[in-house]
């Protein structure tokens, strides 16, 4: 097996998720073969940074001593039996670690593969709820520019055009509030108080009117990832919780994205005091090894699914590798590893570096903002007068397509560059990074 003839087999047999295969045929791609620690090589030997944490989940580098044995131990036994109406003990063990590290109100863990299963989850777990209690409600409500994931119920919470538009006939109904972020920029030209408490006046205005009709409000925490890094104003959250107390409608956190440590915290909402009805965590929970999401919950949700077997009032739902052996195992000693080797409080300084190092990239002409939170960046690239580039025009490749002849790998979020690096990247590697996606911008737009 040669490598043109991967290269080959790659083009003809393989549909790649979210890509244009026609664009993709043309190109010549990365194929990678192995990793160490931040470092990806790939089948031609070609080495590269991983600064999109292989797309958000890596948090301890590659190929991992520890998270390796973890695996290695738990095949020994077996790779997967399953859990409907049986059980496994990794997946005992990081249930019960889940509910001690994750907010005090979570006491429940609901096991699924991806990100957006444990959306999908909370979505029916909250309307189910309802159900049980003999109420009927079916709205929901979101958030413009949100990502919760590309599964139907998903993509019905999820507020961006692209991605969600042609499916529209197939969604349920949702009220969704303008993206914090674009609504603040837009009329404030920062994110403050006052535009928060515009924001939140304007929840509370349609849960006055039609909060009886209301399951759930949906939210990822802290920051609108995939729309292009967009934070919230501080406080947000904390008033969204506040205000979905006082009406009697359940809260769900998606932090998918920003769950174990990408925000500087284990989960975003300590830094806000808030503890949601459901939590959806996935990506990081195995360090970014394999498929594993979860779905955290209350007593008092919990309890209203508990019945005699007669009423069926049991959650119908649940997958064949639902709390995966495996998965379990690695995500039980991906937990211990941030624990033992102290992975968050060293994040802190690098948070620091960060921040002052992405000051320099408003000195680019085509930058025109760049956006943090803990270890999630965003740059947005421009035209000169601050107009966006053509969405044909693949700018946000381009500068990523540069980047990889400096041995950094990236994936853009359309012209939003995105950097969000493993979080044991020391701070040499980071700056490297850093240097070399300025350099690629300017050998992109400015030459
Ligand atoms: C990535 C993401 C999802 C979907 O997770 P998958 O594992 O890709 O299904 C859901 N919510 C947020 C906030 C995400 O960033």
């Amino acid at each position: 097996m040669g490598l043109e003839e991967l290269e080959r087999w790659d083009k003809e047999f393989f549909w790649h998720p979210f890509t244009q295969m026609k664009v993709y045929r043309e190109e010549e791609n990365l194929i990678f073969e192995r990793g160490e620690g931040i470092y990806l090589y790939d089948i031609k030997g070609r080495k590269f940074i991983d600064a999109i944490s292989s797309l958000w989940c890596n948090t301890l580098g590659h190929n991992h001593p520890r998270l390796n044995r973890a695996l290695k131990e738990q095949l020994s036994k077996v790779a997967h039996t399953t859990t409907l109406g049986s059980s496994n003990v990794p997946a005992i063990l990081l249930a019960k670690e889940l509910v001690e590290v994750s907010p005090k109100c979570l006491t429940k863990v609901f096991y699924s593969e991806d990100g957006a299963e444990s959306v999908e989850v909370a979505l029916k777990l909250a309307y189910h709820y309802f159900k049980n209690l003999g109420e009927r409600r079916r709205l929901f409500v979101s958030l413009e520019n949100a990502y919760h994931g590309d599964t139907i119920g998903a993509v019905s919470v999820g507020g961006i055009e692209l991605f969600h538009s042609t499916y529209k006939d197939l969604l349920f109904e949702t009220y969704k509030l303008p993206s914090p972020y674009v609504f603040c920029k837009e009329k404030y030209g920062k994110l403050c108080s006052e535009c928060k408490e515009e924001l939140l006046e304007k929840l509370r205005e349609f849960l006055k009117r039609r909060g009886e009709e209301v399951v759930a409000v949906i939210l990822e925490s802290g920051i609108q990832a995939a729309a292009g890094m967009l934070p919230f104003p501080k406080g947000f959250l904390r008033g969204v919780r506040e205000i979905t107390k006082e009406f009697g409608v359940l809260l769900i956190l998606d932090e998918v994205a920003t769950g174990f440590g990408r925000t500087g915290t284990l989960f975003y909402c300590e830094q806000e005091g808030v503890c949601p009805d459901l939590m959806c965590l996935g990506k990081g929970i195995t360090g970014g090894y394999l498929p594993l999401a979860v779905t955290l919950t209350t007593e008092e949700i919990f309890k209203v699914f508990l019945g005699e077997f007669g009423e069926a009032k049991h959650f119908y739902h649940g997958h064949t590798y639902t709390g995966n052996n495996l998965s379990c195992a690695v995500a039980l000693e991906h937990l211990k590893v941030l624990r033992e080797e102290k992975i968050l409080e060293r994040l802190k300084p690098k948070i620091k570096l960060l921040e002052e190092e992405l000051k320099g990239f408003y000195e680019l002409k085509n930058v025109k903002d760049v956006r943090q939170l803990g270890f999630m960046v965003g740059i947005e690239l421009s035209r000169e007068d601050g107009r966006p580039f053509e969405y044909r025009q693949r700018v946000g490749f381009k500068v990523a397509y540069k980047c990889r002849e400096r041995g950094v790998f990236l994936r853009p979020l359309g012209d939003v560059m995105v950097l969000m690096p493993p979080l044991v990247i020391d701070e040499e590697s980071l700056i490297y990074v850093l240097n070399t996606l300025r350099w690629a911008i300017k050998e992109v737009l400015q030459r």
